[in-house]
């Protein structure tokens, strides 16, 4: 096993537990490389830093930034960020505002399938209003009992072409790279076995990734398949891109994985995490 985590969320964005109870989690698992990567929203890190300097753990500031690109949204991680950093704050400031009106938009289209209401009861779930999105829908959808679980509830009613589903426009891609370059960040296409199109779109999404600044890819992910390691990496490998591992923890039973320790990544491509790990205190 690996003890990295790379990807990892908060109750700053759609994450159950406190910045601190994350990363208290994963070094009680024995991490020791973590980051949080909240979406659209880097207020955990302070808090995160701190905690993962009591527990002697090597800590790397993250973000997770919404993207849209073509007709697809997709997630880029940025990693080793300066979260104090005006142009990607301002950046990140712009892609929460639209969140709000958003929930409205996604509780009038579930009212109009006559779930009804949904509003107030997905805003208790968002710790940081700012930051309302589909998992908090989802929990309440759960807790009302439309559905049993967070796969059960987005294939009913959140995926894209579902009822409560409304088109969004989040950052542009070459935005997201940038805000993250100029914090100082290494960016990262985020759980790539996730997204809806095939291979060919894949590379070329690389290539423009590429073009703005973007180095690495998750290989290793709780949101991926075991099968789709081996083949991330290997594309990993021969489009020159960075490899990263991380959880995608966002509460304990909603996931496929604990945060804190990954399983291996396949041979063959460069870890991003080198970089953080090469200049650590060697382990006693
Ligand atoms: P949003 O940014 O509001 O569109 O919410 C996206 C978040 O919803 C993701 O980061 C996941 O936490 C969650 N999510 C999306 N699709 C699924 C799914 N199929 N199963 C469980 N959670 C999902
Ligand atoms: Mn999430
Ligand atoms: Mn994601
Ligand atoms: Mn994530």
């Amino acid at each position: 096993m690996l003890a990295v985590d790379l990807h990892a969320h908060s109750n700053v964005s759609d994450g159950m537990l406190p910045p601190a109870e994350v990363v208290a989690r994963a070094a009680s698992r024995g991490c020791r490389l973590f980051a949080l990567t909240d979406h659209d929203d880097v207020r955990g890190l302070a808090e995160a830093e701190a905690e993962a300097g009591r527990h002697g753990m090597r800590f790397v500031p993250g973000v997770e930034v919404s993207v849209s690109w073509r007709k697809h949204t997709l997630h880029i991680v940025g990693l080793g960020i300066d979260y104090r950093n005006a142009e990607l704050l301002a950046g990140l400031a712009g892609v929460r505002a639209g969140r709000d009106e958003r929930a409205e938009r996604m509780a009038a289209a579930l009212a109009a399938v006559g779930i009804p209401d949904m509003l107030e009861g997905a805003r208790r779930y968002a710790d940081n209003p700012e930051m309302i999105g589909r998992a908090h829908f989802a929990r309440h959808l759960i807790e009302r009992g439309y559905a049993r679980d967070m796969k059960g509830v987005f294939r009913k009613y959140l995926a894209r072409g579902k009822p409560g589903y409304v088109p969004h426009e989040w950052a542009c891609l070459a935005d997201a790279v940038g805000w993250i370059r100029a914090a100082g960040g290494v960016a990262v296409i985020a759980h790539p076995g996730r997204y809806e199109f095939g291979r060919q779109t894949l590379l070329e999404l690389i290539e423009e990734f590429k073009a703005a600044g973007g180095e690495g890819i998750e290989v290793v992910s709780g949101s991926h398949q075991p099968s789709d390691f081996e083949r991330y990496a290997r594309l990993a490998e021969t489009q020159g891109l960075l490899a990263s591992a991380g959880s995608d923890y966002h509460a304990t039973g909603e996931g496929a994985r604990e945060p804190g320790i990954l399983p291996d990544l396949p041979p063959g491509p460069e870890p991003v995490w080198r970089r953080w790990l090469d200049d650590a205190a060697p382990a006693s």
